[in-house]
């Protein structure tokens, strides 16, 4: 499967129902879940690994890790409503190897080989990405992640003070359609950072 493909399979992924502001639910576009999860595919990062989405909402990453051949797929979400939806949307495909679990990201332990995430970028809940961060580095030894541009300085700070280090970034365009009612435009354009995050 090539990236195009993925994205057209992602695309088949339904999006919140009535997305939650203070949980910061967006949909990742299936144009920038394919970006990251491909890197994480050439990298050898998704391919017979277990596989962690953190945040995992509709699903996207973690269906796509098992669409690449991830061993195990562990999808992590606090809100029951998104995780519903998660389901729904890998039952669409033929994949047995995903497993859903209710849960603050902060409560979860384990271990993983790669985490694969799109936390909240904290615009809401300050702080709400340096709880993704670390908690990701916790559990696994490599970390795909996206944070808003305007926060690369604060974000790669925060790694060092973690011990990890950003071995690659790859800037992309998130394009949202309206989905809150304090929108004011269509579409939204947001410019942001892949980070492929190493633990030293
Ligand atoms: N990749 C997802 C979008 C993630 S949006 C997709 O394509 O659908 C961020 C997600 O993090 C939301 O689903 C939200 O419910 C979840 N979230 C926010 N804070 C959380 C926390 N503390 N613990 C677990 N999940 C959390």
């Amino acid at each position: 499967m090539d990236k195009k493909e993925l994205e057209i399979a992602l695309q088949r992924c339904r999006g919140f129902e009535s997305p939650k502001i203070e949980l910061e639910q967006y949909v990742t576009p299936a144009g920038v879940a394919a970006e990251m999860l491909v890197l994480a595919l050439l990298r050898g990062d998704i391919r017979g690994r277990v596989v962690y989405d953190l945040g995992t909402g509709t699903g996207r990453l973690g269906i796509g890790a098992a669409l690449l051949g991830a061993k195990r797929v562990v999808c992590v979400d606090v809100d029951e409503e998104a995780l519903r939806i998660a389901e729904q949307n890998a039952g669409k495909f033929a994949i047995d190897n995903i497993e859903f679990i209710r849960e603050d990201v902060r409560g979860i332990s384990g271990r993983a080989d790669t985490v694969l995430q799109n936390p909240p970028f904290g615009v809401h809940r300050r702080g709400a990405d340096r709880v993704f961060l670390s908690k990701a580095v916790e559990i696994a030894p490599v970390v795909y992640s996206i944070h808003k541009r305007s926060t690369r300085n604060f974000v790669l700070r925060y790694l060092k003070e973690l011990g990890c280090r950003a071995a690659e970034l790859v800037e992309v365009v998130f394009e949202l359609p309206r989905s809150y009612e304090f929108h004011r435009k269509e579409r939204k354009h947001v410019d942001v950072d892949i980070y492929r995050i190493l633990v030293e």
